[in-house]
């Protein structure tokens, strides 16, 4: 066990050097190669390479605990990269969507994701995304009391499953009393959303399991946990549970209890059935990643284990399971790389103002101690800046003081023409831009070792232009204002 644990860090002290070195050396490829430059001064890149590796990693360390054939669906929270390749490429190593929103789901469905790889999750489903989604079988969990009630509507002229002959899963009206005529289950594996009000983490904006949370049925408010209770003892079409109580600073152990108290109440409502109705628990992701090194820690693995020990009812093969983790699978993988346009001090300060902002890394700019970021120094041509350190900014470019990267940081000093890049961005960063001073959405491009023994790279998005930022600035709409109730008019 000892050693087999060492080996396991050993592993993952190697996948963090490897990605390293691809890292360096797509950055000097895309320099080469003209992706970035002059004319192209700041690019997201995305390691092909390691969302594979991440991919592969999440999957084994689940098979690795429950026993074999158990269902088990590893949903991508889109939110966290929402771009129709990145969710092909996953969709590609076995893993589905989770979407909140018709955006969302448009994304993964043009990413080829199937309606059985698809979960729904958003607190605010209006009447006609709840339908489209029952109508396509996409699996969904209720939010809150009202949103079950216009499932109760819903489900009665929604496609049904094809139930084999004998299954238990059929139903008849007489079980409910909310039941329609028909005795097939919908299509749509459906659930609803609870919140164990476990507390939250480090960072009071991604804490989603705490006592005022907007999100699910809060499991302890007075008389709730038996209004859920009743829900699935009414509709023999709730057949999943879920919470998603982890996100970025919340413990190990805490995601675990999370988890351990949403298993407790399946158990209970199975119990108080008499059947396990509850055949899918979804336990949400929000597995956190280390913004501080290199390595990947913690492992999926090591959580993977550690739900095994905490809560072992789970993965002895009666639960399906539905995973949703969405930063720990891209983080890693997303480099933000900037040119620098000058090189400046002020007061004493060595300022490095470069082209990747507030615009590209939105939550560290505006909330700095929660969200830092380590910069990587690269030189005009591309490659890794050694030499002495000295204490620097890294500014944006966008027009408040605020907008830094970086402050006050020990980097190799950074020259005009160098390149700074923000690290571990490849989720809830550069896909998610803020067009603050109509600043451009910057190019995406994956990379991946050619046969030749350089780098290919492969458009992800290409970059905005100067003419769609005006199109999406109300450019076709001109006179819209000095034309409504002009003088004269009337
Ligand atoms: C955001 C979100 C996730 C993913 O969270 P990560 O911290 O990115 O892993 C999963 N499930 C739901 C419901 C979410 O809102």
């Amino acid at each position: 066990m000892e050693r087999d644990r060492a080996d396991e860090q050993d592993g993952v002290d190697r996948a963090a050097r490897e990605r390293v070195a691809r890292r360096d050396e797509a950055v000097r490829a895309a320099v080469a190669q003209g992706l970035l430059g002059p004319g192209a001064p700041v690019v997201g890149l995305l390691d092909v390479t390691g969302i594979r590796e991440s991919a592969a990693a999440l999957r084994a360390a689940f098979e690795a605990v429950v026993p074999p054939g158990t269902p088990v669906l590893h949903a991508f929270a889109v939110k966290a990269t929402p771009l129709v390749p990145v969710l092909r490429l996953l969709h590609a190593e076995g893993i589905g969507a989770e979407v909140a929103g018709p955006g969302e789901l448009a994304l993964a469905r043009a990413a080829g994701l199937p309606p059985e790889l698809t979960v729904l999750d958003s607190p605010a489903k209006t009447t006609a995304e709840l339908r489209e989604a029952l109508e396509l079988g996409i699996a969904l969990n209720a939010d809150n009391p009202q949103e079950l009630d216009r499932l109760d509507d819903l489900v009665r002229s929604a496609p049904t499953r094809p139930t084999p002959p004998g299954a238990a899963s059929t139903w008849t009206a007489s079980d409910s009393d909310s039941a329609s005529a028909s005795s097939a289950l919908p299509r749509s594996p459906l659930g609803i959303r609870v919140n164990p009000q476990i507390g939250g983490g480090s960072i009071g904006a991604t804490s989603t399991a705490t006592r005022t949370s907007k999100f699910g049925v809060a499991l302890r408010d007075e008389g709730a946990r038996e209004w859920v209770v009743r829900a699935y003892l009414d509709r023999p079409w709730l057949t999943r549970l879920h919470a998603h109580t982890g996100s970025q600073g919340i413990p190990l152990p805490l995601m675990a209890r999370g988890v351990a108290e949403t298993y407790a109440l399946a158990e209970e409502i199975n119990a108080r059935i008499g059947r396990p109705q509850i055949d899918t628990i979804d336990i949400g992701g929000g597995l956190p990643v280390d913004f501080t090194g290199e390595a990947e820690a913690p492992t999926y693995a090591e959580y993977a284990r550690l739900l095994a020990r905490e809560v072992p009812g789970l993965f002895d093969g009666r639960y399906g399971l539905v995973t949703e983790f969405g930063r720990s699978l891209l983080a890693k993988h997303g480099t933000v790389v900037a040119r620098v346009e000058y090189a400046k001090s002020a007061g004493g300060r060595r300022i490095a103002v470069t082209h990747a902002g507030v615009q590209v890394a939105t939550r560290t700019v505006y909330a700095p101690a929660a969200w830092p970021l380590r910069i990587a120094a690269y030189d005009a041509e591309g490659r890794p800046k050694a030499g002495p350190e000295v204490v620097q900014d890294v500014a944006g470019p966008a027009c408040f003081s605020g907008d830094l990267l970086a402050e006050g940081r020990a980097l190799p000093p950074l020259e005009q023409g160098d390149f700074a890049a923000a690290l571990d961005t490849g989720a809830y960063y550069f896909a998610h831009h803020y067009g603050y001073n109509s600043l451009a959405r910057p190019g995406i491009y994956g990379f991946a070792p050619d046969p030749a023994g350089g780098v290919a790279f492969a458009t992800v998005r290409r970059p905005q232009t100067v003419p769609e930022i005006v199109a999406e600035s109300g450019g076709a709409h001109v006179d819209a204002l000095t034309t409504l109730n002009a003088p004269g008019s009337r």
